[in-house]
């Protein structure tokens, strides 16, 4: 039913429906039951001014406006009013029946009951969210009223009053079957709560460990959760600041607003939509602002009714966002926003159906009235299952990534060895070239006179150890000079090339060969004895000088005078050298073109 005319909305237009359908006469209410709902028994006059007090009930002018209530749940939406109810309570038994008036509903600004017992007296009993905890005469976070029905017909009336949604469930309990009852729901919250408690406390270990942001928001979005839920079903009151009514009634709309601000922080981090998705990310960032804005304006800007309207209001843009952010996200290909999603949309649906109950489109059930709580909770479970399937996906990337990584460095390691493999063999190469460089005659390609030195103190080294003779030949070309003086230096050259040419055909493979000075060479040959150390230099000797180099037009001709030396038993080369170079010294003062043994 619509009461404030002034704003009206659509939907008000069906509870307005619902409540002027023909009701007939209301019964009276049988007091003995052990529970009952009282709906249509009750007959409703809504005081949208705030004007009538109890004593304008009797006025006929006035207790004719009550008309029958349709529904079984007074529900007014954002009203912003006070309503009048009143129902008549029949006791048959004989006996006064003790029983509490329940109201199902915890956030209403005050409420008051009168009791007209057939005698004509008049009880008043006050209850209220705006009243110190301690005025209750029940203690319990909802509205309960103890009633003493005389037998016969009472009268009770109960006007309800709030700045929030004006819902008025009203239920008659027998004592007894209350208590059981109430064990069943504290069961209930106990479970309810519970499990939100150690999801927190779990993801909020699970943050400490991992370090991973998302599970530190979805620690506060629970927390801020459980705050508004415990909030509005009247505990934060019942058990925390019950000398503070002011303030518990502002933590309604804080609560809600920090439970909205906590979810986006989440879907934020959760979706990653910074870099995923910027425009999606501008959006949610834009949201946060505007809740945050309405918080810090809490208190300061607006009054308590403004800020619970708007509040509740931003809960459906809200929903809908994040259950939209989530789609696109996955759109855009992000996989770990598919629980996400199903768990966003359960508690929006949760939500709605809870915010249409309390802002009367939809009839009031126990189920009704508690979507938001079972949409949570499918939520919450959902929202942890996205976390861990998050993680497996971060994890299967990672694995991923790490396995290019691998190969990439493994193809790199191969790579590297190639090439230093490569750059080895070339530097040995190199190397071998500059050595042999350093070894060789540049002119003939024969040992310079450093290799053969080398190679000829190592011979003389074995021949010493093992006992074996070795003999060494000096060669020495004949008036080189005046080849070079009648034919140029270039046509000595080529005799030197051909003569090196003629001397290593002659000689083994094993025998060492030298280039030892300008024109003269030296040659080492192990296991040698003079004599056929002297056969072989007389053999190089006469090839030499039956050899003709045809060169621009002329035959050179040329001859070696050559000294033989056969190693003594401890000789060194020098000193080997030393005697074949006498040798060769004689040979040349005898006339040159002959051999001469030392
Ligand atoms: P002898 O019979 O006494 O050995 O007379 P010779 O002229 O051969 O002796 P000498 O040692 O006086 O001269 C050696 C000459 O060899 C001097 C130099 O011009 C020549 N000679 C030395 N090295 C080279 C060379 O690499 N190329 C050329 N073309 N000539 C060289
Ligand atoms: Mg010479
Ligand atoms: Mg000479």
């Amino acid at each position: 039913m619509r009461i404030d005319g002034a704003r009206y909305r659509p939907w008000h237009l069906i509870t307005l429906l619902l409540c002027l359908l023909p009701a007939g006469a209301a019964a009276a209410v049988d007091a003995s039951a052990d529970r009952q709902r009282i709906g249509a028994q009750m007959e409703v006059l809504p005081d949208p001014e705030r004007r009538l007090d109890f004593a304008a009930m009797g006025r006929e002018e006035v207790a004719g406006r009550f008309a029958p209530l349709a529904s079984n749940v007074p529900s007014f939406g954002f009203a912003n009013a006070a309503v009048w109810l009143r129902f008549d309570l029949h006791n048959e038994t004989g006996q006064p029946l003790e029983r509490l008036l329940v109201v199902e509903c915890s956030w209403l600004d005050a409420l008051t009951l009168w009791v007209e017992t057939p005698d004509g007296r008049v009880s008043r009993q006050h209850f209220g969210d705006t009243l110190p905890y301690a005025e209750r005469v029940y203690d319990h976070p909802l509205p309960v009223f103890r009633l003493t029905v005389p037998p016969g017909t009472s009268r009770v009336t109960l006007r309800a009053e709030a700045r929030d949604p004006l819902l008025v469930p009203v239920d008659l309990w027998e004592p007894e079957a209350f208590a059981r009852h109430d064990r069943w729901t504290s069961f209930y919250y106990g479970i309810f709560y519970g499990a939100i408690a150690i999801m927190a406390v779990y993801n909020f270990f699970l943050f400490l460990f991992l370090r991973d942001r998302p599970y530190l928001y979805y620690v506060l979005y629970l927390a801020a959760f459980l705050a508004m839920n415990l909030t509005y079903n009247g505990f934060t009151y019942a058990l925390l600041w019950r000398e503070s009514p002011e303030w518990v009634n502002w933590l309604h709309p804080i609560t809600i607003y920090l439970f909205q601000i906590t979810g986006v922080l989440f879907a934020i981090h959760f979706l990653g939509t910074r870099t995923r998705n910027p425009g999606l990310h501008r959006f949610l960032l834009a949201l946060l602002v505007v809740l945050v804005a309405a918080l810090l304006g809490s208190g300061l800007v607006g009054g308590y009714y403004a800020h619970v309207s708007l509040s509740i209001a931003l809960v459906v843009t809200y929903t809908l966002t994040v259950v939209v952010a989530g789609l696109l996200s996955w759109c855009r290909g992000n996989r770990a926003a598919r629980f996400f999603i199903i768990g966003s949309l359960s508690s929006l649906v949760g939500a709605s159906i809870t915010a249409l109950v309390v802002a009367g489109v939809l009839p009031y059930h126990f189920a009704t009235f508690r979507a938001v709580e079972f949409g949570m909770m499918l939520d919450v479970t959902l929202l942890a299952m996205a976390l861990a399937d998050r993680y497996n996906l971060m994890r299967q990337e990672r694995d991923l990534v790490e396995a290019r990584y691998r190969d990439s460095l493994a193809q790199t390691k191969q790579t590297l060895e190639r090439e230093v493999a490569e750059r080895t063999r070339e530097l040995r190469e190199a190397k071998e070239r500059a050595e042999n460089l350093a070894r060789t005659d540049e002119l003939t390609g024969i040992n310079n006179r450093r290799a053969f030195y080398d190679c000829g103190m190592r011979e003389v080294e074995v021949a010493q150890r093992h006992g074996h003779s070795i003999s060494l030949l000096m060669l020495d070309l004949d008036h080189f000079k005046t080849i070079n003086d009648d034919h140029g230096h270039a046509a000595g050259d080529a005799l030197l090339v051909a003569v090196s040419d003629i001397i290593r055909q002659g000689v083994r493979g094993t025998d060492i060969l030298g280039r030892i000075g300008g024109e003269e060479f030296a040659i080492v040959l192990p296991h040698t004895r003079l004599d056929a150390a002297r056969e072989l230099a007389e053999k190089l000797r006469r090839r030499i000088a039956e050899w003709k180099l045809p060169y621009d037009g002329v035959q050179l001709a040329v001859t070696a005078s050559i000294g033989v030396a056969e190693r003594r038993d401890g000789e060194h080369l020098d000193a080997l050298i030393s005697r074949a170079d006498g040798a060769l010294y004689t040979a040349k003062r005898e006339g040159r073109n002959r051999v001469v043994c030392a």
